[in-house]
């Protein structure tokens, strides 16, 4: 399996930005759990259904369908070719575990934490306008953030997987921030 990356960060962030132009660069495939799930809601297939209403509360899709979802993705030609960015999964230990199984007990080459405060990203959510993101859906998903997402960074913290990059500052300067570690690596 040629490069895995995943880059992790708050909603808001700025991860999905940034993955696509690294995603780029290095000429990995990007996958968006985020993007899939609202593809699946806007087709109105019966995942998007499923998916929908949890979407909306601000909760997250259960860890058996994404592990479904994203395990079927990889196994694609192009990504076993080319490597992969994981932007939004995973986003729990018990995903974690499933991806590194599915990439036969490696994990990935290198998981980057994009470190922006909650008081930022609560700002740029609220400016960007998206259907889901009223104020009660942005402080529910940042608390499960914290809650269910932070232990992933010891996760790969223990795996000596983990990189934190300061996602503070312009597009630019964040990525090249981005840039210096995936090189370093
Ligand atoms: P995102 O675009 O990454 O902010 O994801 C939007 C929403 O999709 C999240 O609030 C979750 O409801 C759902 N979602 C995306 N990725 C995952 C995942 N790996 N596990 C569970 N839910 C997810």
């Amino acid at each position: 399996m040629p490069l895995v990356l995943v880059i992790l960060g708050r909603q808001g962030s700025g991860k999905g930005t940034q993955a696509a132009l690294l995603a780029e660069r290095y000429g990995v495939v990007h996958i968006s759990t985020g993007d899939m799930l609202r593809a699946a809601v806007a087709a109105g297939t019966e995942l998007g259904l499923r998916a929908k209403a949890v979407m909306d509360a601000g909760n997250l899709v259960g860890d058996e369908i994404m592990i479904g979802i994203v395990g079927e993705r990889l196994a694609g030609d192009d990504i076993r070719a080319h490597g992969v960015l994981l932007d939004g999964f995973p986003r729990t230990t018990a995903q974690a575990d499933a991806l590194a199984e599915i990439l036969e007990g490696t994990g990935p080459d290198l998981a980057i934490n994009l470190d922006v405060p909650i008081a930022e990203v609560t700002e740029r959510m609220l400016a960007r306008g998206r259907d889901d993101d009223t104020e009660e859906a942005i402080s529910r998903r940042l608390e499960l953030y914290e809650a269910e997402t932070a232990p992933l960074l010891a996760w790969f913290e223990d795996r000596g997987r983990l990189t934190v990059v300061n996602g503070l500052g312009t597009e630019d300067e964040v990525f090249a921030r981005l840039s210096q570690v995936v090189d370093a690596r």
